[in-house]
């Protein structure tokens, strides 16, 4: 069978994207009562939420650091998150995931704020299909700025890859398994990039642009995350504020 056939048809990706195309997304705020701030996102069939605690006292002691808050970051996919069930607990990917996650996002994070203490960020994968790295980034940012934590813009992350020959942004889980190459990062809204990796293989030029794709696609994940936040807080804001405008013109 001719393989350009396989994932691409008239132009389109197997799910009727455009090469340059990200995934439907999905974001809340505020979704878990005991942590300090959440996020549940879904990107396509990836379903991730996060959870922010902190920043508060670092156990173990001997990690605190005099001048500035340490940041933690778990990430975890539920066994069940995947077609073949994945034996829970800590492996290599996962640390893997979660060091250069936590490298993601801690550059903007204002620690030296918060001296002694930590910022710890969980992340969990409760369905996966590619991409789980760049859905945790981003819920983890949304949940950062919902928990109040200083920092100097919200991290935005999504991956470019090359399917058949084609650069693509956003590759599902089809197209990463048997792509030639996947290329997440994440950045500021600055294009200043926090997050790079790649597997596979890819020219310099084709390298070029899978990086100019994905940065476009991080930034249309920004507005996304800026607007839910907004929304978020100018609903909860809102009523108070009327209330107190009220108040002013009464007296
Ligand atoms: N995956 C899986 N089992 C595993 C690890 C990964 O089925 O133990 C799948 C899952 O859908 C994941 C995809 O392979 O999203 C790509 O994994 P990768 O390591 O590239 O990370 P991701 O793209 O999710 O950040």
């Amino acid at each position: 069978m001719d393989e350009k056939l396989s994932f691409f048809k008239d132009g389109l990706r197997l799910d009727g994207r455009r090469p340059d195309e990200l995934r439907p997304i999905k974001i809340e705020v505020g979704v878990l009562e005991r942590a300090d701030g959440s996020c549940y996102i879904e990107m396509g069939d990836n379903k991730v939420i996060a959870a922010v605690y902190g920043p508060r006292e670092v156990h173990p002691r001997h990690l605190q650091e005099v001048t500035r808050a340490i940041v933690r970051y778990r990430y975890n996919m539920a066994s069940f998150s995947v077609e073949e069930r994945k034996r829970p607990g800590p492996d290599r990917r996962s640390y893997e995931v979660s060091k250069v996650s936590r490298e993601a996002l801690a550059s903007v994070i204002l620690t030296s704020y918060f001296p002694r203490s930590v910022v710890d960020i969980f992340v969990e994968v409760l369905q996966a299909d590619a991409g789980t790295r760049t859905a945790g980034i981003n819920a983890a940012s949304v949940a950062l700025a919902d928990a109040g934590i200083p920092m100097k813009g919200l991290i935005s992350s999504c991956a470019a890859g090359k399917v058949d020959g084609e650069i693509v942004l956003d590759p599902m889980k089809a197209e990463d398994n048997f792509g030639e190459a996947d290329v997440p990062i994440a950045m500021t809204p600055g294009g200043e990039i926090t997050l790079l990796q790649m597997d596979g293989r890819l020219s310099r030029d084709e390298f070029r642009r899978a990086l100019e794709l994905a940065k476009v696609g991080c930034q249309q994940i920004y507005e996304v995350q800026r607007r839910v936040l907004v929304d978020r807080y100018s609903s909860i804001a809102a009523p108070e504020s009327c209330e107190a405008a009220e108040a002013e013109e009464e007296a």
